[in-house]
């Protein structure tokens, strides 16, 4: 069974939902994993921020305006009064339920609640739809069996088991229709799984039926080889080792969420890219090949901060590093890149919410310098150390730009070059024009 993930853009309106229920009625079972209709976690979030700051008036603007556009949703969407009024039922609960919650003490809990109003909207409002068309959909209540575990990770046997039992219970189903983005956690509390992720759910669901294929649709022809709102001449990259993917998709390509990668490698299932657009391309193909001696993309993410420890002491002493790992440890920060010498170090973050207390920590141990503004140019491909020019191409493109840092070797599969986010811009034009149009 193959495991499809539509994207809020591809969910966005009336007319995107017919085409995405064309798509998936071609006699196939299936599983079909849906965002949010595109905007509307963005207004749930608003929507939380006003009840945060409380503001209900403010919450209810929101909420009224978004409740019109969903009862217009609903109107163009079905054919029969019988669907209409299914539909604006589901409008007016869900609406009326968020509205709930500005009369009420707003917390973290209550929060997670109302963003998951988008995606249990949307998947109701596709599947009355395709039952409207007289195909035999049901709905997989996610918060059935997506589940997270105490340390918010979430739990595959748990889910594997749970989700077994919810198809077991529609054997003549012919479209499962499910929520991406949305999960209980260990507590049994309604939670998420971060923004962006849906594409997380499909390939954690791909995993727990051993799916033949994850496909993630998007409004765009697969992973670009460079940033196509930067780069004039980008191409869809045709195929990805899993790697491959998993460092574009952390650093910066957006067009999918770099933890969707992790369940479906480990389940050795491929992840198709594929454009609800243009649904016939062949978009990009994730799997664990490897095109041998091919440089694939490049991708740039900014809001980076680097971080120089220099410490005389430490040519001879062991466990420096430990030391200033358990600093970022301790505050709950990721390093990002790491670049050493034998009297120092430089690290990045892009979390710097507890930044002064690491350098205040940091300075126990060494001369602590600050970058912030800067950007991670990543470069992937087939990096194998024995691999001969790839590295020369990549400095060589960015000869005119001042570089930070530079991270090779840490995988057969990247190259990362540390730079001002000024110089974003010119350095993936440089790298698009070196490392793939000369
Ligand atoms: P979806 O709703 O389908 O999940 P998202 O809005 O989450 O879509 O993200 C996909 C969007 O990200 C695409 O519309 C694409 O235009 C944009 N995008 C951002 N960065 C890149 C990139 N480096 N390569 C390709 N697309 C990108
Ligand atoms: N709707 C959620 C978001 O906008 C999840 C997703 O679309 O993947 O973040
Ligand atoms: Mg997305």
């Amino acid at each position: 069974m193959k495991v499809l993930k539509f994207g809020g853009t591809s969910v966005g309106s009336a007319q995107r939902m017919k085409e995405v229920a064309e798509l998936i009625t071609d006699g196939e079972r299936k599983i079909v994993v849906l965002s949010a209709m595109s905007g509307t976690t963005n207004s749930l979030v608003e929507i939380s921020d006003y009840l945060y700051k409380k503001n209900p008036d403010g919450a209810n603007e929101i909420i009224n305006r978004l409740e019109i556009k969903y009862k217009q949703h609903v109107d163009e969407l079905y054919k029969t009064e019988e669907y209409k009024q299914k539909g604006r039922e589901v409008i007016k609960s869900h609406f009326n339920y968020i509205r709930s919650f500005t009369k009420d003490l707003f917390t973290l809990f209550e929060e997670k609640v109302v963003l998951a109003q988008g995606e249990l909207i949307s998947t109701a409002m596709v599947n009355y739809y395709l039952q409207e068309c007289g195909v035999k959909s049901v709905l997989l209540p996610a918060l059935d069996y997506m589940r997270t575990d105490k340390n918010a990770e979430p739990d595959p046997i748990y889910i594997k088991e749970k989700l077994h039992i919810q198809l077991e219970l529609h054997p003549d189903a012919e479209i499962y229709i499910t929520q991406g983005f949305i999960c209980r956690n260990a507590y049994g509390e309604i939670d998420n799984l971060q923004r962006g992720g849906s594409d997380y759910t499909a390939s954690l669901i791909g995993a727990a039926v051993n799916a033949s294929e994850i496909q993630i649709w998007t409004d765009i022809d697969g992973m670009h080889n460079n940033d196509p709102r930067i780069v004039e001449k980008t191409s869809p990259v045709r195929q990805l080792h899993f790697e491959e993917a998993a460092e574009l998709a952390y650093f910066g390509a957006k067009i999918l969420h770099p933890t969707c990668i992790q369940p479906a490698k480990y389940a050795n299932i491929p992840v198709r890219l594929l454009n609800t657009i243009d649904p016939t391309a062949p978009g990009t193909m994730i799997s664990n090949e490897t095109e041998k001696g091919k440089i694939k993309a490049v991708a740039a993410k900014g809001g980076i901060t680097a971080i120089k420890i220099k410490s005389s002491r430490m040519l001879l002493a062991h466990g420096f590093l430990r030391k200033v790992f358990e600093i970022f440890e301790s505050y709950q920060t990721s390093i990002d890149m790491i670049c050493t010498s034998e009297v120092g170090v430089s690290v990045t973050i892009d979390n710097t919410r507890h930044l002064n207390e690491i350098l205040d920590d940091l300075k126990k141990y060494g001369t602590v310098t600050v970058d912030s503004g800067m950007c991670i140019i990543c470069v992937v491909g087939d990096l194998d150390w024995e691999n001969l020019g790839f590295e020369a191409k990549v400095v060589q493109a960015m000869k005119n730009i001042p570089v930070r840092m530079i991270s090779y070797g840490g995988s057969n599969y990247n190259i990362s070059l540390l730079i001002k986010e000024d110089d974003k811009k010119t350095a993936l034009q440089s790298l698009s024009h070196v490392l793939f149009n000369e």
